[in-house]
């Protein structure tokens, strides 16, 4: 027998966000001036109180196995949060685990028989279909155009059902592209899924990065039928800027909470025992800082949009949630820079590092070859500096 590898395995594309990141450092560690506009976290600091929470765990002795699922206080906690978005689940139907991502990769591998198609709305955050893949599913990609604010209809996903459609995946507020479903677009949307009698993954981990009269909706939320089908997917990562504690969670039916426990228990054990500590602190502890947070991304969305809605050939949808600007650079790919044509979503993204010493993401593995995600999880003063860099290279542009 050869030393192969797994097929399924080699099939996954590395991350393309963590890579943009990683160089962006690389320059800025030579002493390179970079403005990065890659970031994928909160640029604040984990609350004193969430991490005063972690340090008594470890002194008070916190450090042993928990239940595979999470202790039963964080669950409990957890529960109590869901009553906010209208939700009942019992602790016994919550799992934490290590990280949304973890979460996810939980959920497919739970509801997931090789062959299975899971809709995924475009643009994506970039994981999902990796994460669909790793669990034998069959990503079905819908796109959801600029005309329609990047939000699939529920029209689209009946045509993309087929008899092996598993699950949706629904994300709002979106990364990338910073949209959020009102009830009526759920609403239209949860009909279909209980007429087709498919899954909802609802991937709700930026649900308190919401501005403007938006308000977010939980799918599960709106009746019983679209709540049996719904694994509703939250954490602590980017509400509280905690993404490097890695505590992700669910809400489902028990059925599925059980099955979901028993890979864990088998995969990774709890999650780490001190960093839910730290989650049921951030869950149950003040809210101020949510509040400030989002006050701050507000202030910065509502700068870059107005920045970049007069730039030359680009263009963005404003965001109303999450901490993205999903812009529109397809009317560049006719211009020329230095004598070349621009072609391509990477050649501009390079042209920005190489050039501009500007890291921004190409949009082409989240589905949208001709846009780029810029974060505002950077100061103020960086998205100034690194927008004048963005507007000085279109101006060249001819
Ligand atoms: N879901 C979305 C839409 C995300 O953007 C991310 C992280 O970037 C996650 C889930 C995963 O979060 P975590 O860091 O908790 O794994």
């Amino acid at each position: 027998m050869a030393l192969t590898l797994s097929k399924k395995a080699q099939a996954v594309k590395p991350s393309s966000t963590l890579a943009i990141t990683a160089k962006a450092k690389e320059m800025k560690e030579k002493g390179i001036d970079v403005v990065g506009f890659g970031a994928g976290e909160p640029d604040f600091n984990t609350p004193d109180n969430i991490c005063e929470a972690a340090i008594k765990a470890l002194k008070d002795g916190f450090t042993k196995y928990t239940p595979a699922s999470g202790t039963l206080e964080l669950r409990k906690a957890i529960s109590e949060k869901f009553k906010y978005n209208n939700l009942n689940y019992e602790p016994d139907q919550i799992v934490v685990s290590n990280g949304g991502k973890h979460s996810l990769t939980n959920v497919f591998s739970t509801i997931l028989n090789p062959g299975d198609e899971v809709i995924i709305p475009t643009p994506y955050w970039l994981s999902y279909p990796e994460i669909v893949k790793l669990a034998d599913g069959i990503p079905v990609f819908v796109r959801a155009d600029k005309s329609q604010n990047y939000k699939i209809t529920a029209k689209q996903l009946e045509d993309a059902c087929t008899d092996k459609t598993k699950a949706l995946i629904l994300n709002s507020p979106n990364n990338p592209s910073g949209m959020v479903y009102t009830r009526e677009e759920l609403e239209a949307i949860a009909e279909v899924v209980v007429r087709k009698d498919i899954y909802v993954v609802s991937d709700e981990m930026y649900e308190t990065l919401i501005y403007g009269d938006e308000e977010h909706i939980s799918i599960a939320s709106l009746n019983d039928e679209i709540y049996k089908r719904t694994i509703t997917c939250n954490g602590v990562s980017k509400s509280y800027a905690m993404t490097g504690w890695r505590i992700g969670y669910t809400g489902s039916t028990k059925e599925i909470a059980k099955v979901m426990g028993s890979i864990q228990s088998h995969q990774t054990s709890n999650p780490n025992s001190i960093a839910q500590k730290a989650a049921l602190e951030a869950l149950v502890g003040p809210q101020d800082f949510v509040k400030s947070m989002k006050k701050e991304y507000e202030r910065r969305r509502d700068y870059m949009s107005e920045r970049i809605a007069n730039m030359k050939h680009i263009s963005a949808v404003k965001p109303q949630g999450a901490f993205y600007v999903f812009v529109d650079i397809s009317k560049t790919f006719n211009k020329t820079y230095k004598g070349h044509r621009i072609n391509d979503v990477d050649n501009l993204a390079k042209i920005l590092i190489e050039d501009y010493k500007v890291a921004v993401i190409s949009c082409d593995d989240f589905g949208f070859n001709d846009h780029i995600r810029l974060s505002y999880a950077i100061s103020l003063e960086n998205i100034k500096k690194g927008l004048d860099r963005i507007e000085e290279f279109l101006e060249q542009l001819t």
